[in-house]
């Protein structure tokens, strides 16, 4: 899961790091008001989508204004109006596709005065199996893009856990930075704290760009961008109410309600499995016969009746999904649940789109028989790739 912008300086400026004073704004005529709250003299207007690259974005609406989707403003007056410009408009990135985001959210704070603007990022390191910083002196632009280029200008390195953070650290990562004096301090305190933020909240990724040094000659982080792991969210309740479900895609959003695993893809083959292994296999064999999966789903091991109808109905209702291939293979999950399932939403949405079952193990003979004979038209295979290439046929001809 990601929080917006605004959400995440909240959290950094409760663990003691250096952000801007700021306030979120919901409603374009609560602006003026909120702006007014902050000394200025220059106020910051910031599109509030859980998306990177705002400041060289645009907006599709002209009402919106020419600029981006980060816009400096120097009195109470102008920052209101920019938040009124920006509010319901859609915002288009590079990271948002070409369809952009719609801004529901405007944050506007306190502006700063740049000295230099600097990379610092936390991240899990699936290789080492560690926490690993990721610093660049050259901060405000796409990561990707330096890494690319100038890779020898990124610092990255993993913390090792049965050590810990310590200064040194901090102080690697302060020489990376090219800083001096009391930043080299400041540096170490806020590597410190963010280290133990990420611990602390079970986060997947921390991203602080640009990380500034000030004209005052201080750190300060001036954007941040944080991910949360899913599967920790039970233990972080606060965390989890910071969720903006108008960020989610809907159809993950609903399958998540239901406690289904389900990632939409942009593949014409909807697919529902049980087990992760088996649904990566599925979309692999998809893929060799020709054609791109849709989604992943696993429905899990113990799913019931409705779980099963839910995760059908999600599937079906990606008008991009051209044809369902439902592969089971019964272990704990028994085959005539899922065919009762099944069965139950073709039902009740409608079935437009070949559907392809193949089903295999616990009750198997039970599941065959009640697909059978529900009546409906659907293609029977016997095995994995049997029912791939039956698929792929069937939506390819
Ligand atoms: P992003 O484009 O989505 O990554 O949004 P950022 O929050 O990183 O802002 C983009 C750029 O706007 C930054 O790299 C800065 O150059 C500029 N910017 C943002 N806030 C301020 C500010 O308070 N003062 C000044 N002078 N520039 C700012
Ligand atoms: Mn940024």
């Amino acid at each position: 899961m990601n929080i917006h912008e605004y959400q995440a300086k909240r959290l950094l400026r409760d663990f003691g790091a250096p952000v801007s004073d700021g306030r979120v704004v919901l409603k374009a005529d609560e602006a003026k008001s909120i702006a007014g709250e902050l000394d200025g003299p220059i106020w910051v207007v910031k599109a509030q989508i859980h998306a990177g690259g705002r400041g060289k974005g645009h907006f599709a609406e002209p009402e919106a204004g020419s600029g981006g989707g980060v816009r400096l403003t120097k009195s109470v007056d102008e920052a209101a109006a920019e938040a009124r410009k920006m509010l319901g408009r859609t915002l288009i990135t590079h990271q948002t596709g070409p369809v952009g985001k719609q801004v529901n959210r405007v944050y506007i704070e306190d502006g700063s005065g740049i000295e230099t603007e600097l990379y610092l990022a936390l991240l899990v390191d699936r290789k080492t199996s560690r926490v690993a910083f990721v610093c660049s002196t050259e901060g405000g632009m796409d990561i990707e893009a330096v890494a690319a280029k100038t890779p020898e200008k990124i610092l990255s390195f993993s913390i090792d856990p049965a050590t810990g953070f310590s200064g040194f650290h901090g102080r690697r990562i302060a020489f990376a930075l090219g800083l001096k004096g009391a930043q080299v301090k400041q540096c170490v305190k806020l590597t410190q704290t963010l280290y133990d933020l990420f611990l602390a909240r079970d986060m997947s990724m921390l991203e602080i760009n640009p990380l500034i040094v000030t004209d005052a000659g201080d750190l300060k982080c001036l954007d941040a961008k944080m991910g949360f792991d899913d599967n920790a969210l039970y233990r972080q309740a606060d965390i989890l109410a910071l969720r903006d479900e108008t960020e989610e895609d809907p159809k993950e959003l609903e399958a998540s309600k239901f406690d289904l695993n389900y990632i939409a893809l942009d593949g014409e083959i909807g697919c529902m499995v049980n087990g992760a292994g088996l649904a990566m296999a599925t979309m692999d064999i998809i893929k060799l016969y020709g054609a791109e999966p849709a989604n992943f789903l696993d429905v899990g091991g113990g799913a019931t009746k409705e779980k099963v109808t839910e995760a059908f109905k999600i599937i079906t209702s990606d008008p991009n999904v051209k044809g369902i291939l439902v592969n089971i293979f019964g272990g704990i999950m028994r085959c005539d649940v899922i065919a009762e399932g099944v069965v139950a939403a073709v039902k009740e949405v409608g079935l437009k789109v070949p559907l392809v079952v193949r089903l295999e193990g616990t009750k198997v003979a039970e599941g065959k028989k009640i697909i059978n004979e529900s009546g409906l038209d659907v293609i029977a295979a016997d095995d994995l790739g049997d029912a791939a290439q039956k698929i792929v046929k069937a939506v390819k001809g």
